[in-house]
């Protein structure tokens, strides 16, 4: 047997593997791919040409959806403003810019202060909105969800007796914000709504603002108000405040010393201790022959409606008989002029009836700290004359 050496075999596969290669016709076949190639190319090419005319087309679309609607917010705009414009007077709008602790914004609203009862619902008007925004940006929220809540559209709802703020924000642009003040009340007549509006737009003058703490209070200057337009919720409960208990004996055991005897006779009311004592007169008045609204106004000029008491504060007493003859006391006299020395004072003075909202009480006083109380009994103020808001 002949066997091939292995180099010829080499030689041979590989003489065979050039002719192959060298043979093949491979102009003709790379034509064919050149071909397919540009084809390739030019089906890609009108591929990302036919995506960008999407893409523009799209953007031009958004653009198109955008326009009108601005320019019909627009047009809503001028509508509202020239109907609106007219209903408003100037006052509500100095009233709303000393109330309202934070609005530079550029959202214009119809106000910016709701009061409502529990249960009761409200909405303020957005009349225009920040440039670049529109109704859909907006959003909204609430600091205490326990007084007031809101929804998606705006539609404050009364949960508890209480103030809280909702907040307006445009989620197109963050830094566009109103703050609105809500006071929910528990009840409220026709005319208690006059006498809470007078201090409102009194309030044009107060240098500073109310602030609230978590729990729905009103401080203004460091003083906890209490009265009948600014409530505490009913779930606060502080009972009788340790300093205001020391202090009363304090002045007790001065007025002791010089005969007098001033005992606590009420401090510390709960909401519902004051919810059975407003009824309870109610019911008194109605006895007398009152009709219920005539018993409501009676009783309002001389207890507080349950959320609205400041023995609810625990910050106050009355002391010895809550009777008008208590007025012609020695013990009344030397309260007047001692009082503020321990840090009270009479709560509620003589002609003073229509700044408070209540008859005189020589037997009411309020526990403020020394340094308030020595200002108001100089001054001769009330505490809501003296914190500017009444
Ligand atoms: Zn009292």
């Amino acid at each position: 047997m002949y066997v091939l050496p292995d180099k010829y075999r080499k030689g041979f596969i590989k003489m065979d593997n050039n002719r192959y290669s060298s043979n093949r016709p491979r102009r003709k076949v790379s034509r064919r791919t050149y071909r397919n190639r540009r084809l390739a190319a030019l089906a890609i090419i009108a591929f990302l040409v036919l995506i960008l005319i999407v893409l523009i087309a799209n953007a031009c679309a958004d653009d198109n959806e955008k326009k009108p609607s601005d320019s019909k917010s627009g047009t809503t705009i001028t509508t509202t403003t020239t109907v609106t414009d007219e209903a408003i007077p100037t006052t509500v709008t100095t009233t709303v810019a000393s109330t309202v602790p934070k609005n530079d914004s550029d959202f214009k609203l119809d106000r910016q202060t709701i009061s409502i009862m529990v249960g009761e619902s409200d909405m303020p008007r957005v009349l225009e909105y920040p440039d670049g925004t529109v109704e859909d940006d907006e959003r909204w929220t609430s600091s205490d969800k326990e007084i007031a809540t809101v929804d998606d559209y705006g539609h404050i709802t009364g949960v508890a007796p209480g103030v809280c703020y909702v907040i307006l924000k445009s989620a197109a642009d963050l830094s566009q914000e109103v703050w609105i003040k809500v006071t929910v009340r528990s009840e409220l007549s026709d005319d208690e709504t006059t006498t809470t509006n007078m201090p409102q737009s009194n309030r044009t003058e107060a240098p500073a603002p109310p602030v609230h703490d978590t729990e729905g209070l009103t401080y203004i200057n460091g003083v906890l108000l209490v009265n009948k337009q600014y409530g505490v919720p009913a779930t606060f409960e502080p009972k009788l405040e340790q300093i205001c208990y020391d202090k009363f004996n304090e002045l007790s055991t001065a007025a002791a010393k010089e005969g007098l005897s001033i005992y606590i006779s009420s401090g510390y009311r709960s909401y519902s201790d004051q919810d059975r004592i407003y009824n309870n007169y109610i019911e008194d008045e109605k006895k007398k022959g009152n009709s219920e609204s005539r018993a409501k106004e009676i009783v309002d000029s001389y207890s507080a409606r349950p959320g609205y008491s400041e023995h609810q504060s625990g910050l106050c007493i009355d002391v010895n008989t809550i009777d008008d003859a208590f007025g012609y006391t020695p013990e009344a006299a030397w309260l007047a002029e001692h009082a503020h020395e321990y840090g009270f004072i009479i709560r509620y003075p003589l002609g003073k009836e229509d700044i408070t909202g209540y008859q005189y009480e020589p037997w009411h006083i309020r526990y403020v700290g020394s340094k308030i109380a020595d200002k108001i009994y100089k001054s001769g103020q009330c505490l809501e004359e003296y914190l500017n808001v009444g």
